[in-house]
């Protein structure tokens, strides 16, 4: 029996468990390591937290997926990697062993490049902790009388996830005497987007009244005040964090390369450099050949090829190759049920994006909740 480990529920192991239920290899136990049964799909992150969708349409219940692809579940955080022995640690001290590990642990912002933000700030990731935070938040403010002071809310980072965050969260709490406030330390929001999407973005934000700080780097966090590098300081309640991804630090510990910013490297068959047993795959891997921002589409995107090349590492079957497309399509959600598109130069704005991103995602999710019926792998494919 040769083992093959799945580490983190993320995007493409997702898909990947999809695949190999519906096309198992014999002689191969698969198991994913998980330290929640559920893992959230980042496309319905800011709708969860505008109230458009419930917790269980914005999450995949990995336990589920598991058992109806009859793989192992263990419920745990790994820790450590090492190679030479094919051993992965898991924090409650247990090993497991492997013959091939897949890795698909996503990324987190980076929390400690600022001193404080590590212990004032909520990140975006893990998810959980947002999501947490968020209801107590929400059920503090609901429950707030008229006329009290204005509840200030910080969201740090001009990115995708940040805007489509502070708008979330402006479009929930309206009418609530909450103020939102978005700190974005380059000189626009949405880097890299063209200027209509990013015209038609921050006309959404000004609508909703969040405060859009541009050129405001954060350099020092306070219990309740922000110091920017520039001198300025600001006062918040609460303080969410959604700035550029950093790797847990047990990858590099493994001793197998990483690049500056200790993501995993990985060859084109998502192979890391080093090492023909461990594969990577979404966020946490770095592809050499064709260096990519982190976005769940390249996750997502990678899963057909890495199913591929997992069975082909156990079959001893040649690998394919990923290449990852060029740019993709960005929907960014804008707080209530309207959204922008953005590719390359094309833009559109209006609550038929908005619509046509509902459809992708809830598509998305019906991948792994209308599960076919019966044992799969009973069934001839
Ligand atoms: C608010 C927001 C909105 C976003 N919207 C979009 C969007 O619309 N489109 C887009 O392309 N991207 C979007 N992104 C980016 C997207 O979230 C990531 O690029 C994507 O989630 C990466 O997927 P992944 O498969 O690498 O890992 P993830 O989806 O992050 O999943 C990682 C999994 O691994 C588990 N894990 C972590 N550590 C361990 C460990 N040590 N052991 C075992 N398991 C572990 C986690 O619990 C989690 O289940 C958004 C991000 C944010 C913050």
């Amino acid at each position: 029996m040769q083992e093959l480990v799945l580490v983190g529920g993320g995007h493409s192991h997702a898909l990947a468990l999809r695949s190999l239920a519906l096309q198992s290899v014999t002689g191969v136990r698969t198991t994913l390591v998980s330290p929640a049964r559920h893992t959230p799909y980042s496309g319905m992150l800011p709708g969860l937290v505008a109230g458009h969708y419930r917790f269980e349409e914005s999450h995949i219940d990995l336990l589920r997926l598991c058992r109806w692809a009859g793989v192992r579940f263990v419920a745990g955080r790994v820790v450590a990697l090492d190679p030479q022995a094919r051993r992965l640690t898991l924090r409650d001290g247990s090993a497991i062993a492997y013959d091939v590990v897949s890795i698909d642990i996503g990324s987190q912002p980076e929390l400690d490049a600022v001193p404080g933000a590590r212990q004032h700030a909520v990140p975006v990731k893990p998810v959980a902790g947002l999501w947490q935070r968020w209801q107590a938040v929400y059920a503090r403010l609901q429950a707030q009388p008229a006329g009290a002071r204005d509840y200030r809310i910080a969201v740090v980072g001009g990115g995708a996830g940040g805007v489509e965050l502070a708008m979330a969260m402006a479009a929930r709490l309206a009418g609530r005497g909450v103020r939102v406030a978005l700190w974005c330390a380059g000189p626009v929001i949405l880097q890299g987007y063209n200027a209509c999407a990013r015209r038609a973005v921050q006309r959404a934000l000004a609508r909703l009244e969040v405060a859009v700080q541009v050129d405001a780097r954060v350099a020092r966090v306070r219990p309740g005040s922000l110091l920017l590098a520039d001198g300025r300081g600001a006062d918040y309640d609460e303080l969410f964090w959604c700035t550029g991804a950093a790797a847990a630090p047990w990858v590099a510990a493994s001793g197998l390369r990483t690049d500056a910013s200790g993501f995993l490297q990985v060859r084109d068959t998502l192979q890391t450099v080093d090492d023909d047993r461990v594969f990577a795959a979404g966020d946490i891997a770095a592809q050499v050949a064709h260096p990519r921002p982190k976005a769940g589409v390249y996750a997502v995107r990678q899963a057909p090829v890495l199913t591929h090349n997992l069975r082909a590492a156990l079959l001893g079957e040649p690998l394919r190759e990923y290449r990852p497309q060029r740019s993709f399509l960005s929907l960014v959600s804008l707080g209530g049920k309207r959204a922008t598109a953005a590719r390359g130069p094309c833009s559109a704005t209006g609550a038929w994006v908005w619509r046509w991103k509902d459809r992708i995602d809830r598509a998305f999710m019906a991948r792994f909740t209308d599960l076919p019926a019966g044992p799969v792998r009973d069934r001839a494919l």
